[in-house]
């Protein structure tokens, strides 16, 4: 049997003295019992160890017949992992054993779920773990390996989430300093943040119909393919021929001929990437990293500034969705950012990209949308997802949206996202709203899924194919990934 109990700084004496009272009356010889008890004190009957490194964690959870847990996110779905249905025993943050309470939210939801055993009380623990003794198979579970299609990186995806959400965890812990107001700053941004698939193109679009907002599509990928590969532009025609984003290159860089796209291609790889996040969410930045974001998203204010002025409106929307994007325009001096984190529950954007999708806007060839596999949807939905928890957390307004929400009342969310914008009162604002629908023009946007170029009546229905399509043994892997920040968002209520 092993326990673990984590590295938390908060000490978790209660479980270890549970523990050794209930090994005081095995009859002998007793089972083996291994703790990791971190900062708690060490067992006087099992046998302790402060910390374990993974390698090593992982090979006695292998080895073990049962496996009690703290209530962790990263330890309880390593022990499903090699093959265990955990006992859990979340800490409580009433007898300071954790800050708050989400050990025990989640550990409880997990049990709803028949994923784990709870046991909050001595009595409960002992009882369970008497059943353990007696009849071990009935905790042990089939592997992710087992469970899904085989071939997936299953582990590497567990271990991903776990990582993340105890990372989250921790960062959210931090204190910031906050700097909600800056009005040095004019040029107002909002970014449309979160993972693709997450109904950002439908948002982005209803957004691009008011009178004072002008959309941009994902202005990430401008340099590559519409600079360079002169893709198409929502409104159809190719990028070099669309006269509006003629008129923003003169203005922002005297015409497109004088981008050098390498160069920022170059930029991005030194000031744009998820592994940056961490470091560009420190209150400060060293002075190489500062110069290379800075020069990385001053080309990003320059065509935020032309737009607003060619298009003469007072909000640029910029669908880029990338959380490390957001993370770098956070530094841009110019840029009034404000974000809006849209979610859509994982098992929809996991079935969404699992689709073979033609990618309307190349001329002359046949591209698909990239695909991915439930397991990797499931590390990045959580990946993402967590990195605008975490920028929420450092002082850039972040407006969080469920896609299921903005189809369930459209009004509603846009007027909260309005609000969010500091777009002032205006009767015509959601007048593209019609019965049951929207009315779409014609917008230019550089990138994005193939709605956007999608004009006239357009039905608004909830979109929810995956809960007959969605294959259930990737449901189930999807389920069980992305637990955590879909408990967090609502989405088990
Ligand atoms: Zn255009």
């Amino acid at each position: 049997m092993v326990m673990v109990l984590g590295t938390d700084v908060h000490r978790f004496d209660r479980a270890v003295e549970w523990l050794d009272r209930w090994l005081a009356d095995q009859p002998q010889p007793a089972p083996r019992c291994i703790v990791q008890h971190g900062s708690a004190a060490a067992p006087r009957l099992a046998e302790g160890r402060d910390f374990l490194d993974h390698a090593e964690l992982q090979r006695l959870m292998a080895e073990a017949t049962v496996v009690v847990a703290h209530g962790g996110p990263a330890t309880i779905t390593e022990a499903r992992r090699t093959g265990h249905l955990p006992i859990v025993v979340p800490r409580d943050p009433g007898r300071d054993e954790h800050v708050d309470d989400h050990q025990q939210r989640f550990a409880r939801r997990l049990d709803e779920a028949g994923l784990v055993h709870v046991c909050e009380t001595e009595e409960a623990l002992r009882a369970t773990l008497d059943r353990a003794v007696a009849d071990p198979d009935a905790f042990a579970v089939a592997t992710p390996e087992e469970a899904a299609d085989g071939t997936a990186p299953v582990n590497e995806a567990v271990r991903a989430v776990g990582r993340v959400v105890d990372g989250l965890t921790a960062a959210r812990r931090r204190s910031w300093p906050r700097r909600r107001r800056r009005p040095r700053r004019d040029l107002r941004v909002l970014f449309v943040g979160g993972l693709g698939r997450s109904g950002s193109t439908l948002v982005d679009r209803m957004l691009a119909q008011m009178p004072d907002v002008a959309s941009v599509g994902e202005l990430v990928h401008i340099w590559e393919r519409a600079v360079r590969d002169d893709e198409r532009c929502g409104c159809g025609e190719a990028f070099s021929a669309c006269p509006f984003w003629q008129k923003v290159g003169q203005l922002a860089f005297g015409g497109w001929e004088n981008i050098d796209v390498d160069e920022v291609l170059r930029l991005k790889a030194l000031a744009d990437r998820t592994r940056f996040v961490p470091a560009l969410a420190l209150p400060r930045l060293s002075a190489q990293r500062r110069a290379d974001v800075v020069a990385y998203t001053s080309y990003f204010a320059a065509i935020y500034a032309a737009v607003r002025e060619v298009s003469g409106c007072d909000v640029v929307v910029d669908s880029s969705k990338h959380a490390s994007l957001a993370f770098a325009l956070r530094w841009a001096h110019e840029i009034d950012l404000r974000v809006l984190h849209l979610v859509r529950d994982a098992r929809g954007v996991a079935y969404s990209w699992s689709k073979r999708v033609l990618r309307p806007e190349v001329v002359g060839d046949e591209q698909y949308m990239t695909q991915y596999s439930p397991a990797e949807v499931g590390v990045l939905w959580t990946a993402q997802n967590a990195a605008f928890g975490v920028l929420d957390a450092t002082g850039v307004p972040v407006l969080r949206l469920r896609y299921e929400d903005v189809l369930r009342d459209p009004g509603a969310a846009l007027a909260r996202l309005r609000r969010h914008a500091d777009l002032g009162e205006r009767a015509d604002a959601l007048d593209f709203l019609g019965a049951g629908g929207i009315d779409l023009d014609v917008d230019h946007t550089v990138a994005g899924n193939p709605m956007r170029f999608q004009t006239g009546h357009v039905p608004l229905r909830a979109d929810d194919e995956w809960r007959t399509k969605l294959p259930r043994g990737h449901r189930r892997l999807v389920s069980v990934l992305t637990l955590p920040l879909r408990l967090r968002y609502g989405y088990l209520r």
